[in-house]
């Protein structure tokens, strides 16, 4: 396994990591889920993403009881939260980045996870109705009192970010040490432009979400529509409409004849694509089978194959470079 920097922090985090949305708590059975964890682990991976929304609350209820299962020394592994979202019945003050649903998310979140502390905590979306001050006192509060390592966001723009370094400055606190975008090769804007000068001047680092475009970059939807995948999960069919579009599945299907050329698998060949980039701290893979996981996983190696070369053929293909 590789290590990265989180950004201009000292946490060392493995550079693939393992999430647990839509499948701890609901897709998959908590035996998978301890099997994806341990292969996960055994294979050097630190870092397990989780959010309070996740299987509402579930996700973090069956995450726990796996860490306590295993054991593992506490210090060898990262957990995180996020908050916002609340859950699906959220009354008013139960959801958002107000102080009082970031100090109750958080002890409700450790609760599930039967742990002491997080070691990351992410403000999941932004919140328009709460200044960002009162978001990041209450972080910085959280950190003081041990319960959170490091905080950051999730889909915030580069102006609400740096809002929150400017706060942060103005009181000599403790500013976002991570964002959370999506980031694949079909969607890049942020982190290919929008964030750039945060990467330069505040050393922001990212653990960017589905990074096989929720399964769509795997391939598997070129020819036929396969039953047993998240595409086909009742209550999901805003995200097969968002994510099945015609010339996405063009463009993978050409990227797969081309990640056969390279010698790897197209899902191997998209995750390696995003390792590419530097501003990448981790790569969260999602797995609803541990064969999934045990493939993804060689993208590390694969990162190599990706030649000059070879990456220009996927900019031909793509067409999406954002300008800079
Ligand atoms: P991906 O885009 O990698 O999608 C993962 C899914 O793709 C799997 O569950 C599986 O679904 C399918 N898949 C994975 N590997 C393979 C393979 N080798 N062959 C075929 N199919 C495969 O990542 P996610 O969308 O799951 O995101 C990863 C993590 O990022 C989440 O778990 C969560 O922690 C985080 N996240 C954060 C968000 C945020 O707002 N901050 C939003 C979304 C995710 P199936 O078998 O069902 O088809």
């Amino acid at each position: 396994m590789e290590y990265r920097s989180l950004g201009k922090s000292g946490l060392q985090v493995s550079a693939l990591s393992l999430g647990s949305w839509l499948t701890f708590g609901k897709q998959i059975t908590d035996e998978v889920a301890g099997q994806l964890m341990e292969i996960a682990y055994e294979a050097g991976v630190n870092f397990f993403d989780n959010a309070e929304i996740y299987a509402n609350g579930q996700s973090e209820v069956v995450m726990g009881n796996l860490l306590k299962e295993k054991n593992w020394d506490r210090s060898s592994y990262i957990v995180s939260s996020k908050l916002f979202f609340g859950s699906s019945q959220a009354k008013p003050n139960q959801k958002g980045l107000s102080r009082k649903h970031i100090m109750e998310g958080c002890h409700a979140a450790l609760k599930r996870l039967q742990l002491d502390y997080v070691d990351l905590l992410f403000c999941h979306r932004p919140d328009k109705n709460t200044p960002i001050e009162e978001t990041v006192w209450a972080m910085n509060h959280l950190i003081a009192q041990g319960k959170v390592l490091y905080w950051g966001t999730s889909e915030w723009s580069a102006s609400e970010l740096m809002e929150a370094y400017l706060v942060a400055e103005k009181y000599h606190l403790i500013g976002p040490t991570m964002e959370q975008p999506q980031y694949n090769m079909l969607v890049r804007d942020k982190m290919e432009k929008e964030y750039l000068h945060l990467f330069k001047h505040y050393g922001l680092g990212t653990s960017i979400w589905s990074p096989l475009a929720s399964g769509l970059l795997s391939g598997k939807y070129n020819q036929r529509m396969p039953t047993d995948t998240r595409m086909n999960t009742d209550g999901l069919e805003w995200l097969k409409e968002r994510t099945l579009q015609e010339q996405w599945i063009e463009k993978t299907c050409r990227l797969t004849e081309l990640a056969a050329k390279t010698g790897v698998s197209m899902p191997v060949f998209a995750l390696a694509w995003c390792l590419k980039n530097p501003n990448v701290s981790t790569v969260i893979l999602g797995a609803s089978k541990t064969a999934q996981l045990q493939e993804n996983l060689q993208a590390i190696e694969a990162v190599k194959q990706l030649t000059e070369q070879v990456l220009e053929e996927v900019e031909q293909i793509l067409q999406n470079k954002p300008e800079q």
